[in-house]
């Protein structure tokens, strides 16, 4: 068999490395072409073709394994297709080399547009408490095709996937698929959002019924698809599978108070109840699950506090790169905020997160997008009268402009609704920012104290 690797990130090594490791004949393509890529594909030792171009397929393909940041729309994907060769995602080549070498590994898939690598985060040290071997990979963990030896021998996989895996992989069969959510984000890679909800329902492919499907009670897609799925589907947010009277309930018994929690937020609790669902399909008892959530930690950049000073709490979100992730943020905070949105453009719809702006004492738009959101915002009926909003470039100013507002008692939300881009290499590095921002405006407010003494 030929194979065509397209794209030589992370994955798309991995990928080679695991077919070449095979006796598989690959040869390895990207559409750029710099001193980095020739090293990464001279290390694997193999025919590669960089600033490759569509006509490349004419050498004679069986299959192509697409990278995850690839478009359908690429040239080369769609000559591919329009050639009748099979396009795989690496991870559906992972779990293709799984089922062949492995067959007896279980593996719980994650999706959604929000909450995916919190929901894993939580699965694993859920299985972890309760002692049940596993490995994590996909889309924001390692890829899957470079830890497959791991994986069986932990003969559970708990796997992250993007809705771009999930286009490019067909009829998983998961023992385990939920799908947290479908809103919109990522419309510049899908062809619409149609597209993008379908790719995301797939994850229910393939699937029997002894088998679980995990959906929101609050997602219409999900909700949507509830009663018509092959695998036994637990709806999260009804029946027995809920928060209700402060306690976070799984198949009708009591996990934990929500007083309990080591985290804030009904989305999270929601998370929660997916981890601890999916957890206990996999084998874990109910005290291994209560002590992975009592011990849990939310990773960094998603709602984690990074600097108090004069009563403001500065509360770092970048990881919400979309208005529904925002929404969820504004949703989880009791005290006045002062919201800082904006950040590259994706022309993403702000509805969602109008019903939550009377908690905001102040919203700052910032970056790329900063003027359209504002625009919106003044168009859509936000409360501009009653509070502040205000366009700045960027965000250094935007954290000088909140601390002109905030009182004490206030958060200083960075929940941009947005990505970095136009100003960061990622979510991180801008979270990594905002908390520098905070602690240096507090060491400018000290000095000029200081000046004033003087
Ligand atoms: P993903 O891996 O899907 O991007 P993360 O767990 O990294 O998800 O969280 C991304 C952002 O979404 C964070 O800002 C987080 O606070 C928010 N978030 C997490 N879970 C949910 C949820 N269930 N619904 C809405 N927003 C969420």
């Amino acid at each position: 068999m030929r194979w065509l690797v397209h794209g030589l990130g992370e994955s798309g090594l991995c990928a080679a490395r695991a077919l070449l490791d095979r006796g598989e004949k690959v040869v390895v393509v990207d559409s750029g072409d710099s001193q980095e890529l020739r090293h990464a594909a001279e290390s694997l030792g193999t025919a590669s073709r960089l600033g490759a171009r569509p006509e490349v397929l004419d050498e004679g393909f069986d299959r192509v394994v697409a990278s995850p940041g690839i478009r359908p729309r690429d040239p080369l994907l769609a000559a591919a297709e329009k050639m009748g060769i099979p396009v795989l995602s690496e991870v559906a080549l992972g779990l293709e080399l799984l089922e062949g070498e492995a067959p007896g590994v279980r593996v719980a898939a994650v999706t959604g547009t929000n909450g995916k690598t919190t929901v894993v985060d939580m699965l694993a040290r859920m299985l972890s408490t309760a002692g049940v071997p596993h490995a994590v990979a996909g889309n924001s963990w390692r890829a899957l095709t470079g830890c497959l030896d791991e994986v069986k021998e932990a003969g559970t996989l708990v796997l992250e996937v993007s809705s771009f895996q999930l286009h490019y992989l067909h009829r998983a069969g998961f023992d385990v698929a939920a799908l947290l959510n479908a809103r919109p984000d990522h419309l510049n890679w899908h062809a619409s959002f149609e597209e993008y909800v379908s790719d995301k329902l797939s994850i229910f492919d393939g699937q029997g019924d002894e088998d679980l499907a995990l959906v929101n009670a609050s997602d219409p897609a999900g909700r949507g698809v509830a009663g018509r799925l092959a695998a036994e589907t637990l709806v999260v947010g009804e029946g027995g599978t809920l928060v209700e009277g402060g306690q976070l309930l799984l198949r009708g018994r009591p996990l934990a108070g929500t007083s309990e929690l080591p985290f804030a937020g009904r989305h999270n609790s929601e998370n929660a109840l997916f981890a601890a669902a999916a957890a206990e399909h996999l084998g874990a008892t109910l005290g291994g699950i209560r002590e992975g959530l009592l011990g849990y930690r939310l990773k960094p950049h998603r709602m984690q506090v990074v600097g108090e000073r004069g009563g403001v709490l500065y509360v770092d979100d970048s990881k919400a790169t979309n208005p529904a992730a925002t929404a969820a943020a504004l949703a989880s905070v009791e005290e006045p905020v002062n919201l800082i949105l904006g950040g590259s453009e994706k022309e993403t719809d702000f509805s969602e997160i109008l019903p939550h702006l009377d908690r905001c004492r102040s919203v700052v738009c910032q970056g790329e997008a900063g003027p359209r959101i504002l625009g919106f915002l003044e168009e859509n009926g936000a409360p501009v009268d009653v509070f502040y909003v205000l366009l700045v470039p960027d965000l250094a100013a935007a954290v000088a402009e909140t601390r002109k507002v905030a009182r004490p008692g206030d958060v200083v939300l960075l929940s941009p609704g947005c990505a970095s881009f136009d100003q960061f290499a990622g979510y991180a590095e801008r979270g990594e920012a905002f908390a520098e921002l905070a602690r240096v405006d507090a060491g400018a407010d000290a000095a000029a104290r200081g000046a004033a003494r003087a």
